[in-house]
């Protein structure tokens, strides 16, 4: 039985890599934006791009992919690499500056990799039949384009039990952080909403607090309280090269926090996130309990399913979340659950898994 795997080679995602190089190395803002669509495209192709190779040599048709980058496609398919893409970043003044991003990339899966770990039954980490809510999302309240409405209806679509609505805390204006007092309207809808659906589906009260430099969140330990499930998520320092060990310890030994939501808070391409020991963190989170995240964001990927291996090692409890801004968003609960499988988290230790009650007790002794 194995528990532990790498994914085979990648292709979609090194592709996708290639052409994001291609977009940096660009002038023209009309070439950078083409280029970015067709990483995207590639990125979020169901198929792995061998597949759509025809028997001529050329490549069937795929949205948002132009001749120019058809052209990178077939030669990396053809030798495993880029010359097109090599020669336009040597000879660029980005060149230094995407040596870095490339750094940045590892351990993203591209979509098609998504579908091929849900589905490979050598794999022991959770399947989607048993992954019972979504942990992380954003609504209308803050910078979410879903009504608590629209939660309710797409997780009974999807056959979840419940979802956990967690708006960002006021510490962050950048993203509409809520106030503590339109939180407290913001519960009362709650209430309305799950006594309508009750026995069918149950929105959780939640916030996304933010971590600030020092390790504390900008919701106070009373005003906490007020939620029923906490995530700490990093949104600063975001880029910094100097460890942050000491901040992520403070967060995740502080009462009445849940979740360390997107800990490194990295992004595709574009910065490297926090950097700790996160052997210590880890160790420090199995202790008291926090949840370590997987937020299957396609841009987040974070914690990743070789530093979720680490988490597993530890003795951590896992959440895999969407981060979901929106009803179009919910899949990337999927990308969180092929971490899990491909690092081989048990079902046991991801809430996710466990029935609300079983979820409510743990949270509400963390909170205590
Ligand atoms: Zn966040």
């Amino acid at each position: 039985m194995r528990r532990n795997r790498s994914p085979k080679p990648d292709l979609n995602m090194t592709i996708a890599g290639l052409l994001s190089d291609l977009a940096t190395v660009q002038t023209s803002e009309q070439r950078k934006f083409g280029y970015k669509q067709a990483a995207q495209a590639i990125r979020s192709l169901d198929q792995p791009v061998e597949e759509l190779r025809q028997r001529d040599g050329t490549l069937r048709r795929i949205p948002r992919i132009g001749p120019a980058s058809t052209r990178v496609i077939l030669e990396v398919l053809e030798t495993g690499a880029s010359p097109t893409v090599d020669a336009a970043v040597s000879t660029s003044p980005k060149a230094a500056d995407i040596a870095k991003r490339r750094q940045w990339r590892s351990h993203f899966l591209s979509r098609a990799t998504v579908r091929r770990a849900l589905a490979d039954p050598s794999l022991n980490g959770p399947t989607l039949a048993e992954y019972r809510g979504d942990l992380q999302m954003h609504s209308t309240w803050s910078d979410g384009s879903q009504t608590l409405g629209d939660i309710v209806q797409t997780g009974l679509g999807r056959g979840y039990a419940f979802a956990a609505v967690t708006d960002h805390s006021a510490g962050l204006p950048i993203a509409h952080g809520v106030s503590m007092q339109q939180f407290a309207e913001q519960h009362l809808e709650i209430d309305r909403l799950n006594a309508e659906h009750e026995g069918q589906f149950t929105l959780l009260k939640g916030v996304e607090a933010n971590i600030r430099a020092d390790g504390e969140v900008d919701v106070e330990l009373q005003d906490r309280r007020a939620f029923e499930i906490v995530v700490a998520a990093p949104h600063s320092s975001l880029r910094s090269p100097v460890a942050q060990t000491g901040r992520m310890l403070a967060v995740v030994s502080s009462p009445a926090i849940h979740i360390l939501g997107h800990p490194r808070g990295r992004m595709f391409s574009s910065r490297p996130g926090v950097s700790a020991d996160w052997a210590r963190v880890f160790a420090a989170a199995a202790e008291s309990t926090v949840a370590i995240e997987i937020d299957g964001d396609p841009s987040r990927q974070d914690v990743d399913y070789v530093l979720a291996r680490q988490a597993l090692k530890a003795g951590c409890l896992f959440a895999l979340d969407s981060d979901a801004h929106g009803v179009g968003e919910w899949a990337y609960a999927e990308t969180a659950v092929a971490h899990a499988r491909l690092a081989g988290v048990p079902p046991e230790r991801i809430i996710n898994c466990w029935p609300l009650e079983r979820l409510l007790a743990w949270a509400a002794a963390r909170s205590s």
